[in-house]
C-alpha cells in the first residue's frame, strides 16, 4: 500500500516565513493527484516535505501507514522527477538510468533487466548508448523518468516535469505520464501552475493558494463546482467572469440584477442563497466564457437571462471565438463557435445559460451556489 496522509502539515521557513499552513490531504494508493497554484503557494515545498528534502515544521506525514517525519529519503520508498532532468552528462542513457541501482550494489544482472524494462516502458531502448547531449529535451525527460521506475518507488513525486519542454512536446509528455501513472499502478503526486496538465492528468486536483489548500476535488468538480472565487478564477482559460450584482426577490423568483444584466435565478437552484440569507445583498456572480450564449442560437434560452454588450475584442482561435465584450464597466469574455462572424463595435444579445450561474459571497469569497 502507498497511500499518503499529510495530517496538519505545517512550514516555517528559518527566516519565519509560513510556506505551508495546516494542510490536510488524503492521497489513495495508485492514485494520481496534482497539486496546482500560483508561484509561491507552497506547493513545491508540500512535495520536497514529502520526499524528505524539506524539515516538517509540525503535523504527521504517512507513506504506507508508516510515519516518515524522521525518516531518511533514501528510506522513503519514494523516486522524485524534476523539472530540469538533473542527468549525469558524462554517463550514457543507460548508466544515467542504472546509475541508483549500482549505488545499492544491486547485481549486474538485475540492474540490466531493470533498466531494459523502463526503456521499453519509455520508448528510449535504441538510445542507451547516447549521451545526454545527444538527446531531445521530451527525450532527456524520459530518461529522467526511467531513472525512478527503475527504482520501483511506491511513490513517483514529480515537481513541474514539463515547463522545460516546448508546448506541443508537452502535450505529448503529458499524455505519456498518464500512460505511464496507468502502466505502473503506483502512486502519482504531481506539482504544476499549469491548470490544463492539472485538469488533463489528475485523479484528484489540490488547488493551493499562500500555503493553504483551498479545495480538493475530482477535475470536474472543481471546474463545476469551484470553492471560492479564487478556485474558480484560477482553473479555466480564459478565466470565468466574475460581474458584481445584487439579489433581489420579484414576482417569486431571485434576480442578479445590475445597471446591465436582470437574470432571473431558477428558484429550485438557490436555496443556499435564500437559507443563506443573501436576499438583497450584494454578491459576486461568476460565468464561465462558454456559459455566455449568442442568443438567438442558443437553444435552452429563456428571455430573462438575456443581456446586451459591444464587442471591444475578438480573437478568433480557430475553432473557437473569443469576445471581449463590454457590459457597463465590466469586461466580459465569451467564447462562441469559431463559425460565428463578429465585429468590433457589434452589439450583441446574449444569454447566460442560467444553470452554470456561480453565486460568490463578497467578503468571504466562498461559493454559495
Ligand atoms: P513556484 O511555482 O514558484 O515554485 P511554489 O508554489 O512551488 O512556487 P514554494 O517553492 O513551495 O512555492 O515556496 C513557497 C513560499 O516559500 C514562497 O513564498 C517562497 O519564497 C518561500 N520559500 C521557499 N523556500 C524558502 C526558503 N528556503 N526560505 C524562506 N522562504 C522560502
Amino acid at each position: 500500500m502507498a497511500n499518503v496522509v499529510l495530517k496538519d502539515i505545517c512550514k516555517s521557513y528559518d527566516n519565519g516565513f509560513n510556506a505551508v499552513k495546516n494542510v490536510n490531504i488524503d492521497i489513495e494508493d495508485k492514485e494520481f493527484v496534482v497539486l496546482v497554484g500560483p508561484s509561491g503557494c507552497g506547493k513545491s515545498t508540500t512535495l520536497r516535505m514529502i520526499a524528505g528534502l524539506e524539515d516538517i515544521s509540525s503535523g504527521e506525514l504517512h507513506i504506507g501507514d508508516k510515519l516518515v517525519n524522521d525518516v531518511d529519503p533514501k528510506d522513503r520508498d519514494i523516486a522524485m522527477v524534476f523539472q530540469n532532468y538533473a542527468l549525469y552528462p558524462h554517463l550514457t542513457v543507460y548508466d544515467n538510468m542504472a546509475f541508483a541501482l549500482k549505488l545499492r550494489k544491486l547485481p549486474k544482472d538485475e540492474i540490466d533487466k531493470k533498466v531494459k524494462e523502463a526503456a521499453r516502458i519509455l520508448d528510449l531502448e535504441k538510445l542507451l548508448e547516447r549521451k545526454p547531449k545527444a538527446l531531445s529535451g521530451g527525450q532527456r525527460q524520459r530518461v529522467a523518468l526511467g531513472r525512478a521506475i527503475v527504482r520501483n518507488p511506491k511513490v513517483f513525486l514529480m515537481d513541474e516535469p514539463l515547463s522545460n519542454l516546448d508546448a506541443k512536446l508537452r502535450t505529448s509528455m503529458r499524455t505519456e505520464i498518464t500512460k505511464l501513472h496507468q502502466q505502473l499502478g503506483t502512486t502519482f503526486i504531481y506539482v504544476t501552475h499549469d491548470q490544463v496538465e492539472a485538469m488533463t492528468m489528475a485523479d484528484r486536483i489540490v488547488v493551493m493558494k499562500d500555503g493553504l489548500v483551498q479545495q480538493i476535488a475530482t477535475p470536474q468538480d472543481i471546474y463545476d463546482t469551484p470553492a471560492n472565487k479564487f478556485v474558480a478564477g484560477f482553473m479555466g482559460a480564459p478565466q470565468m467572469n466574475f460581474i458584481d450584482v445584487k439579489l433581489v426577490e420579484k414576482d417569486g423568483e431571485i434576480h442578479a440584477i445590475n445597471d446591465h444584466v436582470n437574470i432571473a435565478l431558477n428558484k429550485g437552484e438557490c436555496q443556499a442563497i435564500i437559507s443563506g440569507g443573501y436576499i438583497g445583498k450584494e454578491v459576486t456572480l461568476g460565468i464561465r466564457p462558454e456559459d455566455i450564449h449568442i442568443e438567438d442560437v442558443f437553444i435552452d434560452n429563456s428571455t430573462d437571462s438575456t443581456f446586451e454588450a459591444t464587442v471591444e475584442i475578438s480573437e478568433l482561435m480557430g475553432a473557437e471565438i473569443y469576445a471581449y465584450l463590454k457590459l457597463g464597466e465590466d469586461t466580459v469574455t465569451a467564447r462562441f463557435d469559431g463559425r460565428y462572424r463578429i465585429k468590433l463595435g457589434d452589439k450583441l444579445k446574449l444569454a447566460m445559460d442560467k444553470h452554470r450561474i456561480h453565486i460568490f459571497d463578497k467578503e468571504t469569497t466562498l461559493a454559495v451556489r
